[in-house]
């Protein structure tokens, strides 16, 4: 049996599902995921904050042409997907250095001091804070409903998704890619590797060079505090080392060591010596002991070399299109980088600068 289409994506996360709804306006497209359900890992496995000023100077940018889409997702949901949160960014004596670079190029900060950071969050230790900035406009994404919509968009523009449709070989014959997925074969001229963790594995099977992908385990675990503390009011409060950080999450509260672990691709669990230390690192900078975790998980978040994500024709394979490495920012981003997918595919101009197309493209990563 043999499907055709204009494009397949690999891969049903937030960055797949994002960019098949987009070039599903002028093209036949679907998306094959692996998993019997979308966003299975990475995607539903986030701390779904929007952060406009995190990450280096390219994220920043896209993470402002995102805004838009999250605040009116006009298709995608009938009201906003972003809910009012802030951030609280502390810094110790030793890393005012980086409180200082992170708020270099940003915008919409307040700087406060420990004491002003207790009358936010009151479990706070104030001794600890030598500086701290707060970003008001960070927000909540409600990451399901993002999904969920983009997904009913791609379909109403004629689109399909297949999933437990794991790619296990792709093959370029006659200007056509060839995906076989047990015994059913799927044709596209183009194809969109969005396959998250696996993005360097799936351009490997393609004949593809990698481009140097790195998945990195993130552990968080869900605390109940008790009723005396207002948790919901709360912003997220992180150390600007990212050493650990915390978010509520309906009226619990999410605390990730904020762990960097290397991994090979995998369905990610948490260790639990990882996120002991983690959760000892937070103890030590609030009043209220940790006694029970409710619940925990871990996730995957992949980088390219340079901590960028990497959007853009394959240099050495034609009609292979690069949608990876979008590290811990892949849901604030998909929309910008969805958008500016569909425009490279159609030919269009995208609405990034020039030079922002540059920092995303995989030629980077080729030297000839
Ligand atoms: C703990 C944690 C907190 C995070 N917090 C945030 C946050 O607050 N804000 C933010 O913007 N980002 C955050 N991130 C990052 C964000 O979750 C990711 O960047 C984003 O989900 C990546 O989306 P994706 O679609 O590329 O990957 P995924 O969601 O992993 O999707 C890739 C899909 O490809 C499929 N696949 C792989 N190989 C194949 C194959 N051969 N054939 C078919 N399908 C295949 C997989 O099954 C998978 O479903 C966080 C991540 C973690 C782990």
């Amino acid at each position: 049996m043999s499907e055709t289409a204009d494009i397949i994506v690999i891969g049903g996360g937030i960055a797949g599902i994002s960019a098949a709804a987009e070039l599903a306006t002028d093209a036949r497209v679907l998306v094959l995921e692996a998993e019997t359900q979308m966003g299975y890992h990475s995607t539903g496995r986030s701390a779904a904050i929007y952060i406009r000023n995190y990450g280096n100077a390219v994220l920043r940018a896209i993470n402002a042409l995102s805004e838009p889409t999250l605040a009116h997702p006009e298709g995608i949901s009938d009201h906003s997907l972003l809910s009012p949160r802030g951030e609280l960014l502390m810094a110790s004596e030793d890393e005012m250095p980086l409180l200082e670079a992170y708020a270099a190029g940003a915008t919409g900060l307040d700087h406060l001091t420990g004491a002003e950071c207790t009358e936010i969050v009151p479990i706070l230790r104030p001794e600890r804070i030598a500086g701290a900035l707060y970003e008001g406009s960070a927000q909540s994404i409600d990451v399901d409903r993002m999904l969920q919509g983009y997904a009913r968009l791609l379909k109403a523009r004629g689109g399909r998704i297949v999933t437990g449709a794991r790619a296990a070989s792709i093959t370029r014959d006659g200007g056509v890619w060839q995906i076989d997925v047990g015994g059913t074969r799927y044709a596209a001229p183009i194809v969109i590797n969005a396959a998250g963790a696996w993005a360097d594995e799936v351009a490997a099977l393609a004949g593809v060079q990698r481009v140097g992908l790195q998945a990195l385990r993130r552990s968080a675990a869900l605390l109940s505090l008790g009723p005396e503390h207002d948790v919901e009011s709360w912003p997220l409060f992180a150390t600007v080392s990212e050493t650990w950080y915390a978010k509520p999450d309906a009226g619990k509260l999410m605390v990730s060591p904020a762990d960097e672990d290397p991994v090979d691709p995998h369905d990610a669990w948490v260790d639990d010596m990882v996120l002991a230390e983690g959760l000892d690192r937070y103890e030590q900078a609030v009043t209220v002991p940790v006694t029970r975790v409710d619940h925990s998980w871990a996730g995957l978040r992949t980088f390219a070399p340079d901590r960028t994500p990497v959007v853009g024709f394959a240099p050495d394979a034609d009609g292979f299109f690069w949608l990876a490495g979008q590290g811990g920012y892949g849901v604030q981003t998909a929309p910008a980088l969805a958008q500016t997918a569909a425009a490279l595919i159609a030919g269009r101009a995208a609405m990034l600068p020039p030079a922002t197309l540059d920092a995303l493209a995989p030629n980077r990563f080729f030297t000839n």
